[in-house]
């Protein structure tokens, strides 16, 4: 009988998965199961040109799903099928409708989902941006002139409050505890970021956050609905929307009672096996992995290239496992991210968040929109580097000093 590989999440890292699988050799079953009805598509769009015009579902689904390599034939796919429980020792999974399915080996592929404001409210007319249902039903609130108050100044938040201004919305975007991106570019290229926001009409509140949010009844049967957010330092915003990018949260919950380390994702070694499990892997945003460049220990990267990046590791070695074969030396990735800000690309490569100083190499990051690049050192070696609005040779240039600075040796890395 084949044997099976069962990969839990259809989105960018359980199709990676699939396809590198078939590259490493596995000609036996491989069945994908995901919660989500829909294909795997992407989703760096849903913040970006998806949210400011997204025509139907189906245009819009269309526009972001991602294709499958030609080469991997014959992957069994369970869509709108949530895994519920897994039993690791006994390899078997359980699905919402109750259905339990066996496995031999098997790659957690569940990504995360956005984390919430934490105080209480109602959930009508509060929108976060993780699906793309998500993002279609944001699109609707983004009328001309709404007032749209934005919680959270990371990637997403910066993005949904340019996408919302572009379509005349009135924007106002509440930072936290750090400024527009602060913790992966610092704080010089973040202060550039937010006077950049701020000319381009977004309201930047630096340093407050929510304390609760208001509502009232719409009047159509008393449904509650949330009309802005009460500051900590008492001022309150008026909103006809509230988009919440607070961060996210590893969906990790139907891996529980296994005695795994979820504390932040699911930890594992550096073939991305899942530490204290026998052929099991994790890829994508939900694998916590040490990193060879930085040595800071394991860490969650969550950003587009991740997905690839890991199951070019996770899969040979689950492979070898199951065929009781040498495991390959993993490469070591090396991260990427941009993001698209009122047609500014910042782009980064490394680890630009763990860095213990930062130096500019070109340009003003006060002025990021006439381009600037910054180099990012931790303990004295070079490990990140972020451009902005900078042509794509200079970017290159960048990325090539820091795949140059090179490894950590086994032995400087924090133990895992
Ligand atoms: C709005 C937005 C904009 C972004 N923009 C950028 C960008 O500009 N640049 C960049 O570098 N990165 C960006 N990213 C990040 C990038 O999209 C992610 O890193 C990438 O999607 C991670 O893929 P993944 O497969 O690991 O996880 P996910 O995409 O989160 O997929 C996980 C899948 O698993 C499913 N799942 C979860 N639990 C279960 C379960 N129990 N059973 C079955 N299925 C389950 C989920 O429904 C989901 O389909 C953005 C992300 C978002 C949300």
């Amino acid at each position: 009988m084949a044997r099976r590989i069962a990969i839990v999440g259809a989105s960018m890292g359980g199709l990676r998965a699939a396809e590198q699988l078939r590259s490493a050799g596995w000609e036996e079953e491989i069945l994908v199961i995901g919660g989500e009805i829909h294909p795997p598509y992407n989703r760096p769009p849903l913040s970006k040109e998806l949210l400011k015009s997204p025509g139907s579902i189906q245009e819009a689904l269309a526009a972001v799903t991602l294709r499958q390599r030609r080469t991997a034939t014959g992957i069994d796919w369970k869509l709108g099928a949530p895994v519920t429980g897994a039993d690791l020792k006994g390899r078997t999974l359980t699905l919402a409708t109750g259905e339990q399915l066996g496995y031999d080996g098997l790659v957690v592929a569940t990504g995360l989902r956005p984390a919430r404001v934490r105080v209480p409210g109602p959930l009508h007319g509060r929108h976060v941006i993780r699906t793309l249902e998500n993002s279609l039903g944001l699109h609707r609130e983004l009328q001309p002139d709404a007032r749209i108050v934005v919680v959270g100044a990371g990637f997403i938040g910066c993005e949904a409050a340019a996408t919302a201004t572009l379509l005349g919305c009135r924007v106002t975007l509440i930072e936290g505890s750090s400024g527009p991106m602060q913790r992966t570019l610092g704080r010089e290229l973040s202060e550039g970021m937010r006077s950049f926001l701020t000319q381009r009409g977004v309201e930047c509140i630096s340093g407050e956050r929510v304390a609760a949010f208001t509502w009232n009844d719409d009047g159509a049967g008393g449904t509650q609905r949330c009309t802005g957010v009460r500051l900590a330092g008492g001022r309150e915003v008026q909103a006809d929307a509230v988009i919440e990018a607070v961060g996210s949260q590893p969906n990790v919950e139907w891996l529980a009672g296994n005695g795994l380390d979820l504390s932040d994702g699911v930890l594992c070694d550096g073939h991305l096996r899942v530490l204290g499990t026998e052929h099991v892997v994790a890829v994508g945003d939900v694998a916590r992995y040490p990193d060879r460049r930085t040595g800071t220990g394991p860490r969650r990267v969550e950003h587009w290239a991740t997905p690839a990046d890991t199951a070019k590791i996770a899969a040979p070695a689950l492979v070898a496992g199951l065929n009781g074969t040498e495991t390959p030396e993993p490469v070591a990735p090396l991260p990427a991210f941009w993001t698209d800000i009122f047609g500014i690309r910042v782009q980064g490569v490394g680890s630009p968040a763990v860095a213990d100083r930062i130096e500019v190499l070109e340009g003003d990051p006060s002025r990021p929109a006439d381009g600037a690049a910054l180099a990012y050192y931790l303990g004295g070696r070079l490990i990140g580097a972020v451009t902005s609005a900078l042509p794509a040779d200079r970017q290159l240039h960048y990325r090539k000093l820091v795949t140059e600075a090179g490894l950590l040796a086994s032995s400087q890395l924090a133990a895992v």
